[in-house]
């Protein structure tokens, strides 16, 4: 039985026998909580016979974990130095492939083959939203995405209209997934420990999206349009995307939305609304 890497005493041995200091660059804070890694595979409902890719394993604490579930598991670390570190502590999990590469560069579907797969990542919180928004964009075939990121982040990713956490983040989450904010991880459950809470987030993928829209590319058009200058009314939004002042008048006609109302009031429904009444003018 191997000792869980989730300890702290055991990531230090484990840092101090490879000679390894955290680079402050690669995002590297490591989990040293083991309820923390047992809630992100409970919360990613991982079990044998799933495909899991895992992001950013550091020296395995999370990867353990999900090797354990009895999952295939590939997991993919952008550090050539914890490589030789991954080979010993994953040492006998047959269920696990360590890939070197940047998460953003290779090819995932080589990696993974062709079956559907969960993604689960403890990253640097800097490139955590970018990532998550390519998973969903490029529409690989993800299950579903949990992840750690900093608390105001998850509050974002979830909130409904008419706060200040509502913006374009949270209604392009919420056309591609179902976000649930799962727990709240204080800076304590990592060394180094961050300067921010953190907060793990599943977000189940929608097999289709919560509102039609005729064009994606129209609707992500006004949603980023309507929070640009959240201060502006629609109107005026729109106006600065490029809506004329006529046009402007039918769109939000048709679509039923007053136009002195802010963005940041606006359901997905009425953001499909005005983008599908623009589409119809467009075309
Ligand atoms: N999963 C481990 C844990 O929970 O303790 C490590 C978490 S640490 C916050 C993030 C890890 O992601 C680091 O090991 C870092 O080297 C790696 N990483 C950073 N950028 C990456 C990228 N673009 N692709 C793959 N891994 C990356």
């Amino acid at each position: 039985i191997k000792p869980r890497i989730a300890q702290k005493d055991v990531t230090l041995h484990i840092l101090k026998t490879f000679g390894i200091h955290m680079s402050k660059k690669l995002g590297q804070n490591f989990l040293i909580d083991g309820n923390v890694v047992d809630g992100i595979v409970a919360a990613a409902q991982v079990e044998q016979g799933d495909t899991v890719l895992e992001i950013g394993p550091g020296i395995g604490t999370l990867t353990q974990g999900l090797a354990e579930s009895g999952a295939a598991v590939t997991t993919v670390e952008l550090d050539r130095r914890l490589l030789s570190v991954l080979a010993k502590t994953l040492e006998g999990y047959n269920n696990v492939k360590v890939v070197h590469g940047d998460i953003l560069k290779i090819d995932i579907s080589r990696e993974i083959g062709q079956a559907n797969y969960k993604v689960v990542a403890n990253l640097p919180y800097y490139i955590t939203t970018p990532i998550i928004m390519k998973f969903l964009e490029e529409r690989l075939p993800v299950e579903l995405l949990v992840t750690m990121v900093q608390k105001e982040v998850a509050e974002r990713m979830v909130a409904k209209p008419g706060g200040k956490d509502y913006g374009a983040l949270s209604v392009a989450v919420q056309y591609y997934t179902v976000p649930e904010i799962m727990f709240i991880v204080p800076p304590t459950a990592f060394i180094p420990p961050p300067a921010v809470e953190s907060a793990v987030i599943r977000c189940t993928v929608r097999n289709e999206p919560p509102v039609q829209v005729t064009s994606e590319k129209m609707f992500f058009r006004v949603v980023k349009a309507a929070f640009a200058q959240r201060r502006k009314t629609l109107a005026n939004a729109l106006k600065a995307g490029g809506l004329g002042k006529d046009a402007l008048d039918q769109v939000l006609g048709q679509a039923g939305v007053d136009g002195i109302r802010r963005g940041e009031q606006l359901s997905l429904e009425e953001f499909a609304a005005v983008a599908n009444a623009w589409s119809d003018l467009a075309s």
